[in-house]
């Protein structure tokens, strides 16, 4: 991911296992989780079954932080699940972490999940209205209490009876007694991925945790699709049906790894594409094009490629610098960019830079970064965006600031770039982006158009 792009954060990442023999499952959601951790800095957690009964842990930090102590001691069981999270507006608090744990009139049941159901509020005002006591702001337990109200008899009915009600975005895996369960929404914003190797049957968010797993026959879940996975094999149904899908296509932008898989495309090759892309709407004058690492790599070698100019490795990222943090002074803002990306002045010195980012949420990072850049010698440095312009909030499992923090809602491209210190800003049209996944139908653009795939209910939505 980018180290310039602050203002976005995925919700979560979410991994499940089921295996025919006993083995170490809390050892294998470690490796998943591990590889997720792009996905959620801020909690980790699993749920497994040891012996008779499911039991969980979870705390706040990253993955080998939280869960490192599973790696020396052999925990045998056939299953479990785990998550990592970025908390929004539940706040940084280990109450929201999850997996949720609950013993309820269906049996027990363990709960990850990755997105945002959009009318989480209305349902919990009528929920508490009945009564109902919530412990956290997270929608895995406003769920659950669903699952437990519902009168049918048995979890997979109570669910399925409870999913119409739920709008929005969830890929999510769960245990229930012994049985994983892997659910993804109608509209398929969130992707969620399935593949077996001897005997173990593995669910998760990206194909980087199923390939960490040495897992290597996998598909996608299918939007809409409810998989069992238990002592009879595995069943699926889809079981809950929508006019379109609405994958989003920030996951193909910047959020997902781009060695994984995700809504059937290579991450790397699409980033290529839309670097690609870019080249191909306007020809800058330039010596090298650098890539702001990570998620500009890939995008910057399509650019490279496509425009023939050399890429070159002009910044260096700093891989053991943690999250970002608000620093209170401009100086100090400066040194936490400086920490985690350093120009290589020998490779930019006295040249004309393309320099290739994925997304502009604020500016002000990519301010601090060009004028780095330019304090390295640089003689011209001109921004190229993979993503269009980003205008309006996502309602669908990412924190994006408020409209009016959106630096693109303020800003023309040249102002921008004048703000900014760049020579130049361009960011990818719309229509171009659309060209570049293909069927453009089947995917969610709103934080660029403001046209959003299901409607927003008032209460929630930012005007
Ligand atoms: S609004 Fe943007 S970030 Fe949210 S699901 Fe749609 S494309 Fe993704």
């Amino acid at each position: 991911m980018s180290q310039s792009n602050e203002g976005l954060r995925h919700h979560c990442g979410v991994v499940g296992i089921y295996a025919s023999e006993e083995q170490n499952i809390p050892e294998q959601l470690f490796y998943g989780l591990f590889s997720l951790q792009h996905r959620g800095q801020e909690s980790a957690g699993i749920a497994y079954r040891n012996k008779d009964e499911l039991v969980a842990y979870k705390s706040l930090g990253m993955v080998s932080q939280v869960l490192g102590r599973y790696l020396s001691e052999n925990r045998a069981s056939t299953i479990g699940i785990g998550h990592v999270r970025y908390s929004t507006h539940g706040g940084n608090k280990l109450e929201n972490a999850q997996p949720i744990l609950v013993s309820c009139n269906k049996g027990d049941i363990a709960l990850a999940h990755n997105g945002n159901i959009s009318n989480t509020q209305t349902i919990k005002d009528r929920l508490e209205a009945e009564g109902s006591i919530f412990q956290s702001t997270s929608d895995s337990e406003l769920m659950l209490h669903l699952i437990a109200r519902s009168r049918k008899a048995t979890f997979p009915e109570a669910l399925k009876e409870i999913l119409p009600e739920l709008e929005g975005a969830y890929s999510m895996v769960m245990i229930f007694n012994n049985t994983l369960v892997a659910l993804r929404d109608p509209y398929g914003f969130r992707p969620l991925y399935i593949g077996t190797r001897e005997g173990m049957t593995v669910v998760a968010s990206e194909t980087c945790a199923l390939d960490i797993l040495q897992v290597r026959d996998y598909r996608s879940v299918k939007p809409g699709e409810l998989i069992l996975v238990d002592e009879n094999g595995m069943r699926s149904e889809i079981v809950m049906r929508s006019p379109r899908t609405a994958q989003c296509v920030f996951e193909l932008i910047y959020f997902a790894r781009p060695d994984s898989y995700v809504f059937d495309e290579s991450v790397h090759l699409m980033r290529k594409r839309m670097g690609a892309a870019l080249a191909s709407i306007e020809r800058t004058a330039c010596d090298i094009v650098v890539p702001i690492p990570d998620s500009g790599n890939s995008a910057a070698l399509g650019y490279a490629e496509a425009s023939g100019v050399p890429l070159e490795q002009g910044l260096t990222r700093n891989h053991y610098a943690g999250r970002s943090f608000i620093m209170p002074t401009n100086a100090q803002r400066e040194l936490v960019v400086r920490m985690k990306l350093h120009p290589v002045r020998s490779v930019i010195e006295g040249k004309r830079i393309v320099l290739i980012d994925d997304s502009l949420v604020r500016g002000t990072t990519s301010r601090t970064l060009v004028k780095l850049i330019k304090e390295a010698g640089a003689k011209e440095v001109h921004l190229r965006l993979t993503s269009p312009e980003l205008k309006w909030p996502c309602y669908f499992g990412i924190d994006i600031p408020t409209r009016s923090e959106l630096i693109s809602n303020t800003m023309s491209p040249d102002q921008i770039a004048e703000f900014i210190g760049a020579d130049s800003v361009v960011f990818l049209p719309i229509d171009k982006l659309a060209e570049c996944v293909g069927k453009p139908e089947s995917y969610c653009f709103a934080c660029f158009s403001g046209r959003y795939p299901i409607q927003v209910p008032s209460g929630e939505k930012e005007t």
